[in-house]
């Protein structure tokens, strides 16, 4: 009988003790913050506050005199773009991660108006021709010119002018939060790969890659059909100086950046430049109607309307096209089903390619 009891009491008392155990365990996860991450790079952020400010934005130069740049490697992403004879100049933008030397800083470009508008960043940059400066005013860019924000920019002395300027996230911040307060968040430009869509990609390229082999074991080469387009290196030929190349690292699933045949390194980590996601864009070259102080023509470049692209990401490439529809939109890149192209969380770097120009990938 007693024996009895003690079952009966126990039977019913263990499933209820489970079941609370099962809704304690539902709240708990509902009580947890919900992870915020970074919109233009897809990273974690500890404080959600940290992603509710202006990006930062700077124009940094590509002359060989401004190598090693400082900085680059904290942007959550980077434009390039040429200038007067194929030298290219750099826009890092800075959101998730702080960096306190970034430089050489040079003068703006017309077509940046058009890059910086859907990021409402701090724009950072050191003068230009006066049909820029006035399109940066018209359009009403939070602009943080040198030339009038002096406090937030400093000069070195080991390297002559005008190779030597140099500023910082939270100089410019300190700046520009008074100026130009913002209350809201950045909507993001990308849609960024799942932990399990980084993977898949992985193991593809990996089938891929030992397909490929086999193929080539069997000398059946000219049966075999890619599924996929494996990529080692890209080569884009801007200019002899400022000839890029990439060159994919498995070990850590990100893209080796080298200028004119050499590692592009960070000047005060020394360490070469690793960009998780590399998007090359094609654009038109049109005519500004300015010119440098050698008389070399400033290009406009075409970024509003449509074009092709290639998107490279953990070794592949995505044949693409971008759109940007108008100066307050982002530029979305689409596969050829027009569905946005995932791209892997962290650093990215839009490469602003003359559609003249032939980009190799091998
Ligand atoms: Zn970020």
């Amino acid at each position: 009988m007693i024996a009895v009891i003690i079952l009966l009491s126990l039977a019913p008392g263990c499933s209820w003790f489970k079941k609370e155990k099962k809704v304690s365990e539902k709240n708990s996860a509902a009580q947890k913050p919900k992870a915020v991450t970074c919109p233009l790079c897809g990273t974690a952020v500890s404080e959600a506050s940290t992603v509710k400010r202006r990006p930062v934005a700077v124009k940094v130069e590509n002359d060989p005199k401004a190598r090693p740049q400082s900085g680059l490697d904290k942007a959550c992403l980077v434009y390039e773009e040429t200038t007067e004879g194929g030298i290219t100049r750099f826009m890092p933008i800075y959101l998730c991660r702080e960096a306190d030397h970034i430089g050489p800083v040079r003068s703006a470009r017309p077509a940046d108006i058009d890059i910086v508008y859907p990021y409402y960043a701090l724009f950072a940059h050191c003068g230009g021709g006066s049909p820029t400066l006035r399109m940066i005013e018209e359009a009403g860019i939070a602009d943080l010119d040198e030339l009038a924000w002096a406090g937030a920019y400093w000069r070195t002395h080991d390297r002559r002018a005008p190779h030597n300027l140099y500023t910082g996230t939270q100089r410019l911040r300190a700046a520009g939060d008074i100026a130009y307060p913002f209350e809201g968040e950045v909507s993001s430009p990308f849609k960024f790969l799942s932990a399990s869509g980084i993977k898949k990609m992985v193991r593809d390229r990996e089938k891929e890659q030992k397909r490929a082999q086999e193929a080539a074991q069997e000398s059946a080469t000219n049966q075999y059909q890619p599924l996929i387009m494996v990529v080692n290196q890209i080569a884009i030929p801007y200019s002899r100086v400022c000839a890029v190349r990439y060159s994919y690292d498995p070990a850590t699933g990100k893209f080796l950046r080298f200028v004119a045949g050499t590692p592009h390194t960070d000047l005060i980590t020394g360490r070469q430049l690793a960009v998780d996601t590399v998007i090359v864009q094609y654009v038109t070259e049109g005519s500004s109607g300015m010119r440098d102080v050698r008389g070399a023509e400033t290009p406009m470049l075409g970024i509003i309307g449509t074009g092709r692209a290639q998107v490279f990401v953990l070794g592949q490439l995505i044949d693409a096209n971008w759109v940007k529809s108008s100066r307050e939109e982002h530029t979305r890149y689409l596969d050829n089903s027009g569905d946005e192209i995932p791209i892997k969380p962290g650093s990215t770097w839009i490469e602003l390619v003359p559609a003249t120009k032939q980009v190799s990938v091998y």
